[in-house]
């Protein structure tokens, strides 16, 4: 049995979207498990003393193309899970794995991939990261049995629709159908073009397919109009998601929006990275200073949008702060020179928080990150 204790807590950010500010200032987990959150909590464990930092719950990607392993042949790099690992990363969806070389498209080379990527990264946390990927991309020719045999062996998700060769609104709003009937998770890609291969999106196709998420709708890179996303909004019931490999000031529009319309319950953040933008470690806080300081969204809320939001709709138990959730932390302050007074403060003015210390399942990943500038406060880890 193991207990680790973080103390002197400045400010709990839950990652819940309905009680974003947590009061307390103590978490306690007990076998990789939070068990209480509160103010100066008896227990005896080992001790980290966050020193008045911000924790908030490790970060969860929601776009994310990885391959196998933590190597990325988009850009030929090794390392870039682990490396997002330090800019607060602890969950990756996987929106497909497009980048495979020499990715089969048939039906049986479909599944096989999927399948293959899916049970790869159940094996395997690069760095602690978990990765859930496997998501099938949408070739012509795969039936109901074949989503129903994918289901079977563990593949919940549905790569971003119109990359890959189903691009028919009507073929892939029935896959869409047979997906969701087992119970996985559909984006669609929306705005232009991203790589040579992938189509130009806009609602009528998102509305036609209703997905469980209009993929990066401020650009995977080009964003489409913003009548299209409030379109979106009125015709779908998806989560609309905004990335870092997309349109800054998109990013802003988008985000004002779901603040004007009280929907920030729909955003989700991700990278939609690796990428022909490259690798992003510090995507996950740079977008959510975007959404914040350019699109007025609270920064408790940014937060809310990058952990909660994404783990509340693919069934996840980490991406919050509470007794029983998976005990994936990031212990945040503001950036050493930063105008900022704290973590949250840094995100809504547009700085990129630092992350003093990660931890996954209540192990402690990173002990200061290399990525991003340090803590202004002071954050006593053990030996
Ligand atoms: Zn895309």
């Amino acid at each position: 049995m193991s207990v680790l204790v973080v103390r002197n807590i400045g400010t709990i950010v839950s990652g819940d979207i309905t009680a974003p500010i947590t009061a307390g200032d103590t978490i306690v987990i007990r076998d990789g498990t939070i068990e209480s959150v509160g103010d100066s909590i008896d227990a005896d464990g080992v001790v980290i003393d966050a020193g008045g930092a911000t924790v908030m719950p490790g970060l969860c990607d929601n776009h994310v193309h990885p391959v196998i392993g933590d190597y990325t042949p988009r850009q030929h790099q090794v390392g870039f899970i682990e490396s997002c690992l330090h800019g607060g990363v602890t969950t990756m969806m996987s929106a497909g794995e497009p980048h495979t070389p020499g990715r089969p498209k048939d039906p049986a080379g479909v599944k096989a991939l999927t399948i293959l990527a899916s049970k790869a990264f159940a094996n395997l946390r690069p760095a602690g990261v978990k990765v859930h990927a496997g998501a099938v991309m949408l070739e012509p020719g795969l039936t109901e049995a074949d989503f129903a045999e994918m289901a079977a062996e563990g593949v919940r998700l549905v790569a971003e629709i119109g990359i890959s060769g189903v691009k028919d609104p009507d073929e892939a709003a029935q896959m869409t159908r047979w997906a969701q009937s087992q119970g996985m998770k559909v984006m669609v890609h929306t705005g232009g073009a991203s790589i040579p291969g992938s189509g130009v999106i806009g609602a009528d196709f998102v509305i036609k397919v209703q997905p469980d998420v209009a993929g990066h709708t401020n650009g995977g890179p080009t964003a489409l109009p913003l009548s299209d996303v409030e379109r979106i909004l009125e015709e779908t019931e998806a989560h609309v998601e905004v990335v870092h490999n997309g349109n800054v000031k998109a990013a802003g529009a988008v985000a004002a929006l779901l603040v004007e319309r009280d929907e920030l319950h729909r955003l989700v953040i991700g990278t939609d990275s690796p990428a022909g933008s490259g690798v992003q470690p510090l995507g996950m806080l740079r977008t959510m200073s975007w959404v914040s300081s350019l699109g007025g969204v609270a920064p408790a809320i940014a937060v809310a949008a990058a952990t909660g939001n994404v783990a509340g709709m693919h069934g996840l138990n980490t991406g919050a702060i509470a007794p029983g959730r998976e005990a994936d932390l990031v212990i945040s302050d503001a950036p050493l020179g930063s105008q900022a007074d704290d973590a949250l403060g840094a995100l809504s003015i547009g700085d990129t928080p630092a992350v003093a210390a990660v931890i996954i399942d209540g192990t402690t990943r990173v002990r200061k990150s290399r990525n991003t500038p340090p803590p202004v406060r002071t954050v006593g880890l053990p030996a």
